[in-house]
């Protein structure tokens, strides 16, 4: 190891939970990675991976991120992983919504943290959580470098056309109501990967990404920017998703008040966002592996929710094709993206048409890489995504720059 690497800290945080991974910095190496969930339950869980596959899990009353945070810092040194706190040189942070503020990833100082909270409203499941677990860090490593990554900056290069909605002007100029899209770092990292795997520039590439996991994205990427996403004003539009609808007649909202007598707008949200999706139309769960179980046991919603959910991401490639005129590969990335073989054939069938064959020996569980036929015009691709490492190399490259309030 270089005796000028520096450990640097990437961070997921969600309302209950902490997930974070420590690099080694500029060498890209994890040194040990965990997950804090129930935070502000009973009985949080502390896991911490680290080493030759070695596992030490805690069970505690974490009541707080901020808590989690000491915990985590304490056990690192504990497990001798970390020898004191300043070996920590910077943490950067996922942030969901950026809004128009936020076009790249920026250190944190206190105006960028009241923007996050004032985001909330574009990703409030995530957004409040995102700032917690930075005014944590904030709190006990005030003099690190602390850097946000924004979900949503990838697609700050989408042009007005595809960006807005036809809705009248005044709500985009007074309520800045326009699509955001997410899961940005997400497709920007599998665009880079892709682009070395087929050793051609990025300029002379157009792909579509797909995104698939729990919630699920399709991005149309041109010469390595992106050019329209499914995602929109939140993470609620776009492709069918685990209990998300993707995208709607919008009528149906208003309409379902009437019928159901439900007029809490915030319910109602939680009908599209935690109800609908895989498991509102399975009824049984949101989880695909789940999904694909029943189906095989010829369960009819089972089947109905696997058919829904390849066929809205298939209109989606077919939109994006159009888009872009053709593409050079479509990539598959996340949960279900990387690991279903089975969601990847039906999504991609019968469309030869297009120039696009998957090669079924090639298309098993657990492969990365090119599955697509040698003749296939375009080529597909499964590439694991890594979202940390891309928040751990824009910490490095700020703090090399010097970057600070
Ligand atoms: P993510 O949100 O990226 O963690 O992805 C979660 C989704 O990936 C869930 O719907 C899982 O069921 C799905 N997933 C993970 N492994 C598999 C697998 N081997 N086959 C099918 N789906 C999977």
């Amino acid at each position: 190891m270089s005796i000028k690497s520096s450990k640097i800290m990437a961070m997921n945080a969600g309302s209950s939970s902490l997930k974070w991974q420590l690099y080694d910095m500029p060498e890209e190496v994890v040194i040990a990675k965990g997950i804090v969930e129930r935070i502000g339950l009973p009985n949080s869980i502390f896991t911490v991976k680290y080493g030759n596959k070695e596992k030490f899990e805690k069970i505690a009353n974490i009541s707080t991120h901020e808590l989690a945070v000491q915990m985590l810092l304490d056990e690192l040194i504990g497990l001798h992983i970390l020898s004191s706190y300043d070996e920590i040189k910077g943490v950067g942070h996922r942030v969901v919504a950026g809004g128009e503020y936020f076009k790249e990833s920026v250190v944190v100082c206190d105006d960028v943290l009241s923007k996050i909270e004032e985001l909330a409203a574009l990703a409030p499941l995530h957004n409040p959580a995102n700032a917690q677990g930075i005014r944590a860090f904030k709190k006990i490593l005030p003099n690190i470098t602390s850097v946000a990554v924004f979900d949503t900056a990838f697609h700050a290069t989408m042009p007005e056309e595809n960006y807005r909605y036809p809705l009248p002007n005044e709500y985009y100029e007074k309520y800045q109501a326009r699509k955001y899209g997410a899961h940005g770092t997400s497709h920007y990292y599998v665009t880079q990967k892709a682009s070395k795997i087929l050793n051609r520039s990025l300029h002379d590439l157009k792909f579509i990404t797909c995104h698939i996991g729990n919630g699920a994205s399709v991005t149309a990427v041109r010469n390595g920017q992106s050019v329209d996403t499914s995602m929109g004003f939140t993470p609620l539009a776009g492709v069918m998703m685990g209990t998300r609808t993707g995208d709607i007649d919008p009528s149906l909202i208003p309409y379902l008040m009437e019928k159901t007598g439900i007029y809490s707008t915030q319910e109602m949200n939680n009908i599209f966002n935690k109800k609908s999706g895989l498991l509102g139309i399975s009824g049984i769960s949101s989880d695909m592996r789940d999904i694909i179980a029943a189906r095989k046991e010829g369960k009819k919603e089972a089947i109905l929710a696997f058919d829904m959910f390849a066929n809205r991401v298939k209109k989606y490639i077919g939109q994006y094709f159009a888009v872009l005129n053709g593409a050079d590969a479509i990539i598959f990335t996340a949960g279900i993206g990387e690991n279903s073989a089975v969601v990847r054939s039906k999504i991609l069938e019968e469309m030869d048409w297009f120039g696009i064959e998957i090669d079924e020996s090639k298309n098993l569980p657990g492969v990365e890489g090119v599955i697509s036929a040698d003749s296939s015009k375009v080529k597909i691709l499964v590439i694991p995504t890594d979202e940390e490492l891309v928040i751990a190399r824009d910490v490095e490259r700020l703090r090399q720059a010097l970057r600070t309030c």
